[in-house]
């Protein structure tokens, strides 16, 4: 972790379970930290243990040359940064937008944070609360490489790590949308088999340990596949998608004979239908990467 001064001061704006596990992690390492929230009373736990609270965004802003954003979406952030008192205050200063969004309304932010003379970088956090300020925690980061590292010493009081991207601003935001889509198609798929589980009388808790294989699985698919992803060649060898199609089937029977619901099921068994029906059925699943998507 990089050594930090003893003027280093941080903003935080938005103050909902995630600001304020930040706010609280830069507390806890001794940045000077002043916090605002649209909805006043949610500081005072933080403000018990130091932090300053603003009155106003304009004023909060005014207080740090960095000011770290995160709140709902960019509607939210742009509510707060795009009053004019507000933006004038930040002139000069930089933000660090967490809140996550699109990569177009992070281009946007950062297009028109330039037009009024604002520094800024986008980010994205991939872990929950309980992570920040421990080693547990993951940030991405996108934007112009020199003023990330300019900011790299307070931003690494907030734990974990923080990886810079690159310079295209939307490209953490990218990689978040990328990760919350596996994380979010993964949860349906957990919540499905606990209904289809439950039904034959397991209990989620039996469930558990074979569940967390599943996951150890799709961890070393991750690596198998992208190599075949970037490649364009799918090797099908050991478990070709006419087969994993078949595996499909079963769970749509089995879902459907209880009355539940496998439209999540029935879309993935669509998508392997389609690639056998092209011809490439001995290829591996992950080929519908090219339906879905062009290369
Ligand atoms: P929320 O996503 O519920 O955001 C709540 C915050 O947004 C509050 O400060 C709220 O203010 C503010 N807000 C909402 N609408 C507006 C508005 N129109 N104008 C001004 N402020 C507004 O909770 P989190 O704190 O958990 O999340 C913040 C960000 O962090 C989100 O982008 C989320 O995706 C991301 N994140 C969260 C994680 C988590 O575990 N919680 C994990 C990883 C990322 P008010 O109190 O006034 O309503």
């Amino acid at each position: 972790m990089s050594s930090l001064s003893e003027q280093s001061a941080v903003t935080v704006l938005g103050l909902g379970p995630m600001g304020q596990a930040l706010a609280s992690a830069f507390l806890n390492a001794g940045v000077r930290t002043t916090v605002w929230n649209r909805t006043p009373g949610k500081d005072g736990a933080l403000t018990a243990r130091g932090a300053i609270s603003a009155q106003s965004a304009e004023e909060a802003v005014a207080a740090s040359e960095l000011v770290v954003v995160c709140v709902v979406n960019y509607d939210a952030s742009d509510a707060i940064l795009r009053r004019d008192a507000v933006t004038e205050a930040l002139q000069g200063r930089t933000v660090v937008n967490l809140t996550a969004d699109t990569p177009d309304r992070a281009r946007d932010t950062a297009a028109w944070a330039a037009e009024h003379g604002i520094r800024y970088l986008d980010g994205a956090i991939m872990t929950p609360t309980i992570t920040i300020g421990t080693p547990n925690a993951v940030f991405i980061h996108s934007g112009p490489e020199a003023l990330f590292q300019e900011h790299r010493p307070v931003l690494d009081a907030l734990g974990g790590t923080h990886t810079h991207l690159g310079e295209d601003i939307g490209r953490a935001a990218a990689y978040d949308i990328a990760l919350l889509d596996i994380f979010w198609t993964a949860m349906t798929g957990y919540a499905h088999a606990l209904a289809v589980a439950r039904a034959e009388g397991i209990s989620a808790q039996e469930l558990a340990p074979f569940a967390k294989g599943i996951g150890a699985v799709l961890s070393l698919s991750i690596e198998q596949d992208a190599k075949e992803v970037d490649s364009g060649r799918y090797s099908g060898e050991g478990n070709p998608i006419t087969s994993a199609a078949s595996s499909m089937a079963h769970i749509v029977h089995a879902s459907e004979a209880h009355g539940i619901d496998a439209g999540v099921m029935r879309a993935a068994e669509g998508l392997a239908r389609r690639v056998i029906g092209l011809g490439h059925g001995t290829d591996g699943f992950i080929r519908i990467v090219d339906i879905l998507g062009r290369r």
